[in-house]
């Protein structure tokens, strides 16, 4: 339940609260529509990572909407619930029918949209705004009024339109940038115009369409705001909106502010909207991104096992985030990354080995395969002549079944440390069966992280090439992979190869790399 004060300033800490779009203005991402159940995990998502508000969604929009929010309400969360309405009584009713804790009204306030929209005047808007917010007050404890496409609206009527809100009982202004063209000038500003004006508290709704909207919103609390709204992984209408993770992290990090968000729990959420939405999130993504702690190039992964804070901005850790290090073998590797990566599986190359094991893995990535944990063992035992440092799993048979009336089933034959060993599990499709037989011979708790197949060539009899990237009970990850024409043979072997990396980890360091 909310009942906590909204906007506690403690004498040292400023305190921001965040509320969450990534339901209502997320799901207005084109492409995405969330399934009802899939709402209801990102409510809870967003509940267990403290955000403050929730909005569900738009209850008027139609009866199914209707049904999520109301569902979304009732689950008791910590965060506020809110519902989106027009400045309509109808709209309004939807939303308290819900039984949400806020109800967030808007009402277009910039001469283009007012003439294009709803074809009301400025006086008729002011009037408008009295009414639906003293309406909401009589109902619901909170109000949040937004003047749509406030950032091209005339400035003082702005500033008239908010303080009829304000008036009306409004307990927060949200000051949208609808069409994202302001900047961290202009939003300074404005902010620090209403902040100055208006006796209620700021929040702000910025789009990314220039790329600004993280920029605008961090701008727009240095100038006195107190709510941003962001969604998960910046999802959101056109080019989407401020991203979450980013701005709670500038906000903490860099601020020195208080937003309340579990902050290491910013990755797993990214990834479960990524997952919901089918957006994936580019590697060069802020904060949540594969790459946003990876080190490839020589001087920086030196630097980096040397001292993180060289190469990282160090306020920021990968841990803080929920993320991991990662050293990466590329064509930029370099000798100090490469020995430390081998020194974790015990193998101590000399100088003029770890020469030529660099070289080679410099010579197989400028070809633009990607080189794997399992590459790398396999390199750097034939350069020491170590033979294969001996594969504790290998595959004897797999078989498959699946089609369109039977769950798909896979059975697995192998020998485990000499051992014979058969499994079957079933799966959501032949490769997840497959892998889910394969993890089942084993005692431990092994995760898949990572999964990705590449048609080399062309044809339905392409090869296919796996790479895939698990984790161990020690939240150590390594990747592997392996290559076939049948792809769900390549998946079984490309995880057997990743399993043999395991034995020659020492179970006590249970240290990620
Ligand atoms: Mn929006």
């Amino acid at each position: 339940m909310w009942g906590i004060v909204f906007f506690v300033d403690s004498p040292t800490t400023r305190r921001v609260t965040v509320f969450d779009t990534t339901l209502r203005d997320g799901e207005q991402t084109p492409g995405i529509s969330f399934k009802f159940e899939q709402k209801l995990e990102i409510a809870r998502q967003l509940s267990s990572i403290g955000v403050h508000a929730i909005e569900a969604g738009f209850p008027a929009s139609s009866d199914g909407e209707r049904e999520t929010v109301k569902a979304i309400a009732d689950l008791g969360l910590e965060s506020i619930v809110c519902g989106l309405a027009r400045s309509r009584k109808e709209d309004v009713d939807a939303c308290l029918d819900c039984g949400v804790d806020m109800v967030h009204v808007f009402i277009p306030t910039s001469e283009v949209q007012r003439l294009h929209t709803i074809k009301k005047s400025c006086e008729e808007v002011l009037e408008i705004t009295g009414e639906i917010v003293s309406y909401v007050r009589d109902h619901c404890d909170l109000c949040m009024f937004s003047a749509m496409d406030a950032t091209r609206t005339d400035l003082d009527y702005l500033v008239q339109v908010f303080r009829t809100a304000a008036d009306a009982g409004a307990t927060i202004l949200n000051v949208p940038d609808t069409v994202g063209v302001y900047t961290p000038t202009t939003m300074k500003a404005l902010i620090t115009r209403l902040a100055g004006e208006i006796d209620c508290p700021l929040d702000v709704h910025c789009h990314n369409d220039f790329g600004l909207a993280v920029a605008n919103t961090i701008t727009a609390v240095e100038a006195g705001a107190s709510q941003v709204q962001v969604t998960v992984n910046g999802l959101g209408e056109r080019a989407g909106n401020a991203d979450l993770s980013s701005t709670v992290m500038i906000l903490e990090s860099i601020f020195g502010m208080q937003t309340g968000i579990r902050k290491e729990k910013l990755v797993e959420t990214s990834r479960l909207i990524s997952r919901y939405s089918g957006i994936a999130i580019p590697p060069t993504y802020p904060i949540v991104g594969e790459n946003a702690f990876s080190h490839e190039s020589g001087i920086h992964s030196h630097g980096v096992i040397a001292c993180a804070a060289t190469f990282e901005p160090g306020i920021m850790t990968p841990e803080m985030v929920g993320h991991r290090r990662k050293l990466t073998l590329g064509k930029h590797v370099g000798r100090h990354a490469v020995r430390q990566m081998l020194d974790e599986v015990h193998l101590q190359p000399s100088d003029s080995q770890l020469d030529r094991i660099v070289e080679k893995i410099k010579f197989i990535s400028v070809k633009g395969k990607r080189v794997t944990d399992a590459d790398l063992y396999e390199i750097a035992e034939s350069e020491m002549g170590i033979g294969n440092g001996g594969r504790v799993i290998e595959m004897e048979e797999l078989a498959v079944m699946t089609g369109n009336h039977l769950i798909p089933t896979a059975s697995v034959k192998a020998r485990i440390c000499g051992k014979e060993s058969i499994y079957s599990a079933t799966g959501t499709g032949p490769v997840d069966a497959a892998l889910k037989a394969v993890l089942g011979m084993l005692p431990m708790k092994i995760q898949l992280k990572e999964f990705s197949i590449e048609a080399i060539s062309g044809g339905s009899d392409a090869i296919g090439h796996v790479t895939i990237a698990v984790e161990d009970e020690h939240g150590r990850i390594f990747d592997a992979s392996a290559s076939g024409d049948d792809i769900v043979l390549a998946s079984a072997e490309a995880m057997i190869n990743a399993l043999n990396i395991l034995h020659r980890l020492d179970p006590a360091e249970g240290k990620n790399r």
